[in-house]
């Protein structure tokens, strides 16, 4: 038997229009749309490409209402995006949630999903982050900025400072936060280790054919790519996530497109 966690609940159904419209619209014109929730109202901040590092308040034009809290954001990962993969929160989303929590005394509630993938993925902070976690995330996000690809562990020229910093960053990611996921289709939250979390947090598109990625993650920072920054930034506990992960990435043949992997499946069985 599993040990019954208590997870948070969140129910986005008061924001299903909004959201799918969002996700209409990335899918449309490929760009990121992000949406601020105060209270049940839609913050007029809430339409274009907000960055997830910049501080959001509730209103920009009402002075009252800018005192009032953020109480949910919600973004799209346009599913070309470079430096994202799928829902997977990047270190800027994980860094502002971080931010507006602490600057609003209170846990905010993130959620990102793309026009492919079969689930909405929501973050939430354990607990309200106190002065001195922010510093550490700022030092940590900063180090993984210097890199560029976060998924460098085995680069031989490496800072070992900024190294600890980046490394750092990723373990406070895997250990601060709950998740939640949540269908798209019904908007009903899902509690099981499904694949299709693994194939969302990957972005199957980009990932579905080795040789796209062969070029993108070094053979030996697979394994610790798919811990660190698939499994602790998605679904921490899960750890069939980080093994579904590598094995994608180490396979010869496309997934996630059910009609290939099914001739894929029969043309390995034949062998
Ligand atoms: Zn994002």
């Amino acid at each position: 038997m599993k040990s019954k966690q208590k997870k948070p609940k969140l129910d986005l159904t008061p924001y299903k229009n909004d959201i799918r419209n969002a996700i209409n619209r990335t899918k449309k014109n490929g760009k990121e749309v992000s949406l601020t929730y105060c209270g049940d109202t839609l913050s007029d901040f809430a339409k274009g490409t907000a960055e997830a590092t910049e501080v959001r308040g509730c209103s920009i034009y009402d002075k009252r209402e800018r005192k009032n809290k953020v109480i949910l954001d919600f973004h799209t990962h346009p599913v070309t995006k470079r430096g994202t993969w799928g829902v997977t929160p990047s270190g800027a989303d994980v860094m502002g949630t971080m931010e507006e929590s602490y600057r609003q005394k209170q846990k905010q509630v993130s959620c990102i999903a793309s026009p492919k993938s079969k689930n909405i993925h929501c973050f939430i902070p354990k607990k309200v982050p106190d002065k001195k976690k922010i510093s550490k995330y700022r030092k940590g996000i900063n180090a993984k900025g210097y890199y560029g690809k976060p998924y460098h562990y085995s680069a031989p020229d490496i800072d070992s400072t900024r190294y600890k910093d980046a490394t750092e960053f990723d373990l406070m990611v895997k250990n601060d936060f709950e998740h939640i996921w949540i269908k798209k289709r019904d908007f009903k939250s899902i509690q099981e280790n499904t694949k299709s979390k693994t194939s969302d947090a990957m972005d199957a598109k980009r990932f579905g054919n080795v040789d796209s990625i062969k070029h993108i993650i070094p053979d030996l920072d697979r394994s610790q790519f798919c811990n660190r920054n698939i499994q602790g930034y998605n679904d921490p506990t899960n750890h069939e996530m980080a093994n579904d992960c590598t094995k994608r990435l180490n396979s010869r043949l496309p997934q996630d497109i059910p009609f290939i992997s099914g001739l894929a499946h029969r043309f390995r069985s034949r062998k």
